[in-house]
């Protein structure tokens, strides 16, 4: 099962919220290998129409006995995205039918347009986010990051769409594309550790799910490298949290930035 790798992607908090498979019409579950991103807008306006509540929404439609055949993998909003599906399963969202290459294809999108929201901050979420799962699954991005009109001829992303601005997100996901590739972080350095020391640290790092490689030293005690942190604010205060840790505890480190 295919997901977000880390709880941040490019800058943007991520939540992976896979909804139940037990409505076929909702997770239909057949397995896919993603060749295209299909961008969407939910076309709810109302007011907390955000990603949280179109994930509540999927989630009650999946427990449910709903007749209505719709999903996707993703709703991006001001704030973070939200997986609902698997990547390397499909979802019921081109409308191009049940063999339809946008349905067995492609991962699906929803921008969110609630009233109160930032649109503008939406669609730069919705960009960080394509340009991770198009680096991610070698998607090439002029030809297979597509509008949900390309499959069915529906006016979506009935926004973008209106205003013309299909150009310049296209634009910002290769930035962002180049972006994944050389964003810079920081990792910490630090060991030495045998017993209870090390039991300790070694339970900080699996309970704040911080990514690290051990080593063993030759006097048999263990050196952690933990990271890498990027320049995201999320990222920034799990630096200073294990910083303030290791301080705490006196305990050696040093940092470097690659
Ligand atoms: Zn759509």
């Amino acid at each position: 099962m295919l997901t977000f790798e880390s709880n941040v992607i490019n800058g943007v908090p991520v939540e992976v919220r896979i909804i139940p498979n037990t409505n076929k019409d909702v997770r239909p579950g057949y397995a896919m290998t993603p060749k295209y991103v299909t961008a969407h807008e939910t076309d709810n306006t109302d007011a907390g129409a955000n990603a949280d509540a179109h994930a509540k929404f999927l989630y009650n439609q999946a427990v449910g006995t709903t007749s209505r055949v719709a999903c996707w993998h993703i709703t991006v909003d001001e704030n973070k995205a939200i997986q609902h599906i698997p990547f390397d399963e499909n979802a019921w969202a081109a409308g191009d039918g049940g063999n339809g290459t946008g349905n067995r294809q492609s991962i699906h999108m929803e921008l969110c347009v609630n009233a109160g929201g930032n649109f503008e901050k939406t669609k730069d979420n919705a960009a960080r986010i394509a340009a991770y799962l198009l680096n991610r699954f070698n998607i090439p991005v002029s030809t297979n990051f597509v509008q949900h009109n390309k499959w069915s001829g529906k006016n979506c992303p009935s926004t973008i769409r209106a205003t013309g601005a299909w150009p310049a997100l296209v634009a910002k996901v290769q930035e962002y594309q180049k972006g994944v590739v050389k964003m810079a972080a920081t990792y910490v350095r630090t060991g030495g550790y045998a017993g209870d020391a090390l039991k300790e640290v070694h339970g900080l790092l699996l309970q704040k799910n911080w990514g690290y490689t051990p080593a063993r030293k030759s006097d048999g005690t263990l050196e952690f490298t933990v990271g890498g942190f990027t320049s995201d604010a999320p990222s920034q205060a799990a630096l200073a949290e294990l910083e303030q840790f290791l301080v705490g505890h006196k305990y050696w480190y040093d940092k470097f930035t690659v």
